[in-house]
């Protein structure tokens, strides 16, 4: 039987890693992005709720948008830090512009969060636009407080 190989994503430093948007893997023609909202290990975590809500908000307007074909999938990580977004093809100062485009979309949105029914999901009661707009006003302060360079530092 082959040893457990540690996977690519323990292997980056999360002591150091600061909110962002990094490129955390490639496979052929898919690009991993971490959309690291929280710094790790700081006891600063998203609300269940606000992780939902935002993955509700978040992959309903990147796969209406400009990179919409191309987004293979979008979804929040276990350790309540950030969301994984993988995109086809992908060009990273394009994704940037996009998820800053979708951010702000979430911002201007009304009404109900998409996709808040028992037919549609799996938690329908746990899901709210506030928070979700909060994460979105966050994440974009995060993505404005320092230059992102898509890459983990050493
Ligand atoms: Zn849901």
């Amino acid at each position: 039987m082959k040893p457990i190989a540690r996977i690519q994503s323990f292997s980056v430093n999360h002591d150091k890693l600061l909110p962002g948007l990094y490129v955390s893997r490639i496979d052929g023609d898919i690009t991993t992005y971490d959309m690291r909202t929280r710094r790790p290990n700081t006891g600063d975590l998203m609300s269940n709720a606000a992780m939902h809500s935002f993955e509700h908000m978040f992959a309903t307007y990147v796969r209406n948008g400009a990179l919409g074909p191309d987004v293979i999938y979008f979804g929040p990580m276990g350790c309540q830090t950030g969301f994984y977004l993988l995109v086809r093809h992908a060009d990273n100062a394009r994704v940037l512009s996009e998820v800053r485009n979708v951010l702000g979309r979430i911002l201007e949105h009304t009404g109900p969060v998409f996709g808040a029914s028992a037919r549609e999901c799996g938690n329908y009661i746990n899901l709210d636009l506030t928070s979700a707009q909060q994460e979105a006003r966050r994440y974009l302060q995060e993505l404005d407080a320092r230059p992102v360079t898509f890459t983990y530092e050493e």
